[in-house]
């Protein structure tokens, strides 16, 4: 992406080369100064966009409980996975495990989670969910 800013000094300028009976001049230069506020529009949306996604990956590290071995995701009553702990750990990416008889496994690192027995295991696959309220980054939305 190009640096580019507006520069306040050019509005003042339009007025001048106005004043000035320069018209042909202003109308070139409020094109320039368009050009930049349409480059500088896109620019906010797409840091906009970043800091939403920076909000979705903090929000679910919230939402994530580890049982020693593998990620699992509660929101509200809901919980999903397990998901592979070495995945998320190296590549923050979170990949669902296989379930086998007696054990998980990550079909992308290929790598095994031994299933804990039930009967110990109830309590702790199902943790009671604490209330978070979402992040508010922008006071409009
Ligand atoms: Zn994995």
């Amino acid at each position: 992406m190009r640096k580019k800013s507006i520069h306040a000094t050019n509005f003042r300028k339009v007025l001048e080369l106005f004043r000035d009976d320069r018209s042909e001049e202003a109308i070139h230069l409020l094109k320039i100064i368009q050009e930049d506020y349409l480059e500088l529009y896109s620019e906010n949306k797409e840091l906009r966009s970043q800091i939403k996604e920076v909000a979705n990956i903090l929000d679910l590290a919230e939402c994530m409980d580890f049982d020693g071995q593998k990620y699992w995701i509660k929101e509200d009553s809901d919980i999903t996975g397990p998901y592979c702990q070495v995945c998320y750990d190296k590549e923050g990416t979170l990949i669902r495990l296989q379930e086998r008889e007696k054990h998980w496994e990550c079909y992308c690192c290929k790598n095994l989670f031994a299933k804990i027995p039930k009967g110990i295991t109830e309590e702790k696959e199902a943790p009671a969910t604490k209330f978070k309220p979402p992040l508010k980054l922008f006071s409009s939305k």
